[in-house]
């Protein structure tokens, strides 16, 4: 192995232009063609304003849900988007489009649906809320005049969506570890008025996963379709596989059952932005997207992608981006995408582990997938919490050897049903949060542990009170 990684979105550009080449030479246009200097220029000044960023790619960033796609992707993006095809129609680009249901039938596979064309709809969007608003829009339309029920964790975007689609939407109380409560969800569903339950499989905040195999039973039992939200957590369901499952399977065998599913290869299946995507049990509600277009659709009879889509134009690059990085890290359990997934759960079991004993930091509920949300446990106040969490984010940013965390507001009732000692004096309270999405984040979690309990005790326990 070279030191130097090889600069392989180099080596795909060069593919395309080969293929270029063969169709002969085009001359730009005086209009678009630029001058060395002015090209340079323009790109200093671009790596100047980019270094006002975070350093997602280090493992010193353990905060939001943000890291660099993997070199295949860039690489394929670079060479796919050279060419710029368009995901909306077959004729648009047909070599992405057939990327593009392959990688959709792995997806389908992954989530245990039926992965011939037969068994499964669904394709990439652009994000998870747009693959969510396609899901919602399907319940909408095979259950008309019916709401949608989410838990109170899920996504804000279930809330909005429901708004843009004029459905009802009813939130569902969470229990005491941030997943749906299967009691209040079952004295809304007797009510005959949900037509759809949104189960999130990992939640944004803190990765918590709803039991869905009783949601799937709750739910057919009263009629009402099942959406998967798996956005951030859905890769997680390679690990449910014996024989040593590093998240709970029960749950995740369960996907299978649903009518829907949404999954952000964008998150974590190391894919730039603009990778979502949305999977369908029943390939018959493709119906509900028919449109007729003077446009398009010309060259074949085939199903092209952008009738089964709310979206238009949007980028065969990510498919193609996808593609790739599933040729080099396929969908397995101990190896592939798998043994990444892997590396960052084991990250976030041994961050609790520490925090059992630490005598500084405590663990606000034990992670179920990679995000773990911890605590000063000095604190006698969730005020004293808040403003702990406060200053070990705003230090750990400005410290000579930083570290970057994010913090999670939550509502101080929830705060105490997980942490009763603690006094409640205000509203809500902030603790800590880290996303330990990277698989270098395994190895670096000691060092992590070490910055941010130095971090908390430079605060004195007065200061903290203050
Ligand atoms: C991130 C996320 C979304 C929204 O997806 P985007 O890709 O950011 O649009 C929806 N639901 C869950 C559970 C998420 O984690």
């Amino acid at each position: 192995m070279s030191s130097e990684p090889a600069d392989w979105a180099a080596y795909a550009v060069a593919g395309v232009r080969e293929w270029e080449a063969g169709f002969g030479p085009v001359e730009p246009h005086a209009s678009v063609s630029v001058a060395d200097d002015q090209m340079r220029a323009a790109l200093d000044e671009l790596g100047e304003r980019l270094r006002e960023n975070y350093p997602f790619f280090s493992p010193r960033y353990a905060g939001q849900m943000l890291k660099p796609p993997h070199p295949a992707a860039v690489a394929a993006y670079s060479a796919a988007m050279r060419i710029n095809p368009n995901a909306h129609a077959l004729d648009g680009g047909p070599a992405t489009a057939q990327l593009e249901r392959e990688v959709v039938a792995d997806l389908a596979a992954m989530f245990g649906f039926d992965r011939e064309p037969s068994g499964h709809l669904g394709h990439l969007t652009s994000s998870g809320t747009i693959a969510n608003l396609e899901a919602l829009y399907v319940a909408r339309q095979s259950h008309p005049g019916k709401a949608v029920a989410f838990g109170a964790e899920a996504h804000y975007t279930h809330q909005r969506m429901c708004g843009v689609l004029g459905v009802e939407a009813l939130r569902v109380p969470a229990d005491d570890r941030g997943r749906m409560d299967l009691a209040a969800l079952a004295d809304l569903l007797v009510t005959g008025r949900v037509g759809t339950v949104v189960a999130t499989a990992g939640t944004t905040g803190l990765g918590a996963v709803d039991p869905v195999n009783e949601i799937v039973q709750l739910a057919r039992r009263h009629g009402a379709r099942v959406h998967v939200d798996a956005a951030y957590g859905g890769f997680f369901t390679l690990l449910a596989e014996p024989p040593d499952p590093l998240v709970d399977p029960v749950p995740w065998r369960a996907v299978a059952l649903a009518d829907s599913v949404v999954v952000d290869p964008h998150k974590h299946g190391l894919q730039p932005y603009g990778c979502g995507a949305v999977l369908f049990r029943d390939p018959t509600v493709g119906r509900f997207y028919v449109h007729d277009s003077p446009y398009t659709y010309f060259t074949s009879d085939e199903l092209h992608l952008g009738e089964i889509s709310l979206e238009c134009s949007r980028a065969g690059a990510a498919a193609a981006a996808l593609w790739t990085t599933l040729r080099v890290l396929p969908l397995t359990p101990g190896t592939g995408l798998g043994a990444v997934l892997a590396a960052c759960r084991r990250a976030a079991l041994h961050w609790d582990r520490h925090l059992a004993g630490s005598p500084v930091l405590a663990t606000y509920q034990p992670a179920e997938l990679d995000i773990v949300t911890y605590w000063d446990r000095r604190a006698r106040t969730t005020g004293e919490v808040d403003a702990s969490s406060a200053r070990i984010l705003r230090d750990g940013m400005r410290d000579a050897d930083p570290v970057f965390v994010s913090t999670l507001s939550v509502s101080a009732a929830d705060f105490a049903r997980r942490h009763p000692d603690v006094r409640v004096d205000g509203e809500r309270v902030r603790v800590l949060r880290s996303v330990l999405m990277k698989p270098e984040h395994e190895a670096a979690v000691p060092w992590l542990l070490d910055r941010l309990e130095t971090l908390a005790r430079a605060a004195s326990p007065l200061e903290v009170s203050r």
